[in-house]
């Protein structure tokens, strides 16, 4: 407060600010307008193509409080990249106000990301005072849907999937007030003009009754519920009910990849799982993830997730999952309404024809979702989220860089949990996660994603990057594009790159890449790589030696197969018969190793995740998988947290040097043939691995001087191998840089790409 001499007038002065960021869409005019009216100060604030822009003038000591704390107390889900503020001359205005959007001139201003149920909303929902009561499409500037309903920019009603939904006056009122929580809120809508919900027989035939309530009770029974949500359509039953939980496992034709599960706040989370202090402010918080927890009992039917001692757990965020969960105490399994690896179903007519022979009923609503975006999975390692999924709640949130891309850039990402990457300026636009791109369903939904995102962020790519390998889809897609430069990624130096750039750092750094396949500039296929890299190129410094995959794509189904390519290389043809995986596979063992003798769609390979497979097999973990990654990570889980002991791994030759993986599989078959416990063996080749990698790095830092380790590729979504990983190279004296922002499997890729492209294109 000013202290002025009675009757002198304090010093006054004005401020101009331009803010930029996730500001539009996010109540951030409100915000600036309560704080300039709490302050006394006049002035206006607007948005334009960059942003948000302000001007406020009062009391000079106001006016340096109002800069202070404007980016310290702002709305929830904005996110300030930039703030510039300048002293303009004072003009006496006295009054503050919102101006009018300006929506000419190029778009640079972001979409934000859907976000859960805000605390105030959720406290209306819960008001049998208020006129949005369990209104089950409840929200406001701060929470709602987003980037699941926008179908252009500038971000406003009219295009968004609400544009068919004319605001009452009460609503149109909230609407137009600036101290209004909803004001500007561009879903905004109440039972009296918004839309309904309506619980349906597969057939579409209304069902009587409160739809929640109705849908409840069918759950009880133990009947499947497709629930429509912000990004697509989720298939729920009863997470106690085994005979329920199995039939959905069965009519969705999926054996064991575990299914998540919906609690209705963390205390329910809490009774079946660990939940450490930064995995609930990830699952309470706006994205509400998917968080992947340590089991605590076993509370839920066993086919919930066979064989894991990790649960995914999620909360509700949107008004209908509270409606729901509270109609229906006790977790609900929420998996994707889908069969087996088809896309999510979004759309209404879709939904009915692909889950009518699945679901028993439908809860949905006449709000159309424009975007498909599946739930984001996030895992907590060494105190700090790891997203194994990135889409729900962050896509399209902008991944700002430390440089500058001289030309726009598309990036296509690689294959598997595909995700394609739009950037200019200081910005790249990473999508939600669109799948395995091995269907023309999930092929349709990648060109619908570049388009989106290039729109939304009025992006026209210049250079376009893609994977090596030949025949993936995405590499197909840009070798078809018109009128641009293309520039080819060696997917590890992507997934290097993608790691460098989530930390904002541009290297050079030895590289760790280890994940299931990529395409090696050498033509054989790559996957346990230790490279020499900045974003710009890469030179390979050591790998893994390469062993035949049997088979090709049979042996990432069958990891019994690497077991015997592996012991093979080994043994030569005097594999010991008594190891239990060739007697459990004696049939086809010897077809399968003359065809891997013979070359016969066999190609080498030094992947990471193949030995992990291999060992998984070896010691009985599992000899066949129904997804990906599925024995490396009960390989993982088995391990015995409490073994100190590891396997070491020679490391011969040079340029590149070779590490024998083959070595952590005999001393894992040594010790199975002399009855250690399977525990113990799969706690020895972790601490193998982190041997091996130690070893590769000290190695590299002798001949480079460098001492930044990046870790990346699908095998670090494996917390035992990280966790340990970072600590000894840490005590060795490294600086480790692991993934905070981007997943550090392919869905990863194509922000690597991307920075791999900016960089190329600013030499
Ligand atoms: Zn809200
Ligand atoms: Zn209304
Ligand atoms: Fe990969």
């Amino acid at each position: 407060m000013s202290t002025g001499a009675a009757g002198r007038e304090n010093p006054r002065s004005r401020v101009r600010m331009r803010v930029e960021g996730v500001v539009q869409g996010v109540g951030f005019r409100p915000y600036v307008y309560g704080l300039a009216t709490a302050l006394r100060l006049g002035g206006f604030v607007g948005n334009d193509v960059h942003g948000v822009v302000l001007e406020a003038e009062g009391e000079s000591s106001a006016v340096e409080e109002f800069v202070a704390r404007l980016p310290l107390e702002a709305p929830a889900m904005a996110v300030i990249e930039q703030v510039d503020a300048h002293a303009v001359d004072a003009q006496g205005q006295r009054a503050f106000s919102i101006v009018a959007s300006d929506a000419a001139g190029p778009r640079t201003v972001a979409v934000s990301p859907d976000a859960a149920t805000c605390a105030d909303c959720l406290h209306e929902l819960r008001d049998p005072g208020d006129r949005r009561h369990r209104y089950p499409f409840i929200n406001c500037t701060n929470c709602g849907p987003r980037y699941t309903i926008v179908r252009d920019v500038p971000y406003d009603r009219p295009a968004t999937t609400m544009a068919g939904f004319a605001l009452c006056a009460d609503c149109e009122r909230e609407y137009h007030d600036p101290a209004d929580r909803r004001f500007h809120a561009q879903p905004v809508c109440c039972p009296a003009c918004g839309p309904a919900l309506a619980l349906t027989s597969p057939a579409g035939d209304v069902i009587d009754g409160d739809p929640v309530v109705a849908a409840a009770h069918l759950l009880r029974e133990g009947r499947i519920v497709a629930v429509k949500g912000l990004g697509g359509y989720h298939l729920a039953v009863t997470a106690g009910d085994e005979p329920a939980v199995a039939r959905l496992r069965s009519r969705k034709h999926r054996e064991d990849r575990p299914f998540a599960v919906m609690v209705s706040d963390l205390d329910a989370a809490r009774a079946l799982c660990a939940v450490r202090p930064r995995e609930a402010t990830l699952l309470s918080g706006p994205a509400a993830p998917i968080v992947l927890l340590e089991r605590a009992g076993n509370a839920l039917a066993r086919s919930v997730a066979p064989g894991n001692r990790r649960l995914g757990v999620m909360l509700p965020y949107t008004p209908l999952h509270h409606l729901l969960t509270a109609a229906h105490p006790g977790a609900l399994v929420m998996t994707s309404g889908n069969v087996s690896d088809e896309p999510i179903a979004y759309r209404d007519d879709d939904a009915r024809a692909r889950l009518g022979g699945i679901a028993d009923a439908f809860l949905t609503h006449d709000r159309p979702i424009h975007m498909r975006v599946d739930d984001s999975v996030v895992r907590v390692v060494a105190d700090r989220p790891v997203p194994v999924r990135r889409s729900r709640g962050y896509a399209p949130q902008p991944l700002t860089t430390a440089w500058e891309f001289p030309r726009h850039v598309l990036a296509c990402g690689a294959e598997l949990k595909s995700t394609v990457c739009v950037a200019k300026g200081r910005r790249a636009f990473v999508s939600h996660h669109i799948g395995d791109l091995e269907n023309y369903e999930t092929f349709q939904s990648f060109t619908e994603a570049i388009a989106h995102l290039s729109r939304l962020f009025a992006v026209s790519p210049a250079v376009v990057a893609h994977d090596l390998h030949p025949e993936y889809l995405a590499t197909k897609h840009a070798r078809d594009l018109d009128g641009v430069e293309l520039v080819g990624v060696q997917h590890h130096h992507a997934h290097i790159a993608s790691c460098l750039a989530d930390n904002g750092v541009t290297g050079p750094v030895i590289g760790v890449a280890f994940d299931g396949t990529g395409f090696g500039t050498d033509g054989t296929i790559w996957g346990g790589e230790i490279l020499v890299a900045d974003l710009e190129r890469f030179t390979r410094a050591g790998h893994l030696a390469t062993v035949p995959l049997p088979g090709g794509a049979a042996a990432i189904r069958e990891p019994w197969r690497m077991a015997a390519s592996y012991l093979s290389t080994i043994h030569g043809s005097d594999i010991p018969d008594d190891l239990a995986v060739r007697a459990r596979n004696r049939d086809r063992w010897d077809g399968v190793l003359a065809v891997a003798a013979a070359g016969v769609n066999s190609p080498p390979t030094s992947s990471a995740g193949r030995l992990f497979d291999a060992v998984a097999a070896l010691i009985g973990v599992r000899d066949a998988v129904h997804y990906e990654g599925q024995a490396a990570i009960e390989l993982e889980q088995v391990a015995d947290p409490a073994e100190r002991g590891g396997y070491r791994a020679a490391i011969t030759g040079g340029e590149p040097f070779v590490i024998a993986g083959a070595d952590l599989v005999l001393a894992a078959a040594t010790d199975l043939r002399a009855g250690v416990p399977v525990p113990v063996i799969a706690a020895r080749f972790h601490a193998g691995v982190v041997h091996a990698i130690a070893d590769a790095c000290e190695r590299t830092r002798d001949a480079t001087g460098l001492t930044t380790v990046a870790l990346s590729g699908g095998v670090f979504q494996n917390a035992l191998l990280v966790e340990r990983a970072v600590a000894r190279l840490e005590a060795d004296g490294f600086h480790v840089l692991t993934h905070v922002r981007v997943p550090p499997n392919d869905g990863g890729i194509s922000f690597g790409q991307a920075a791999v492209a900016g960089a190329r294109d600013r030499a």
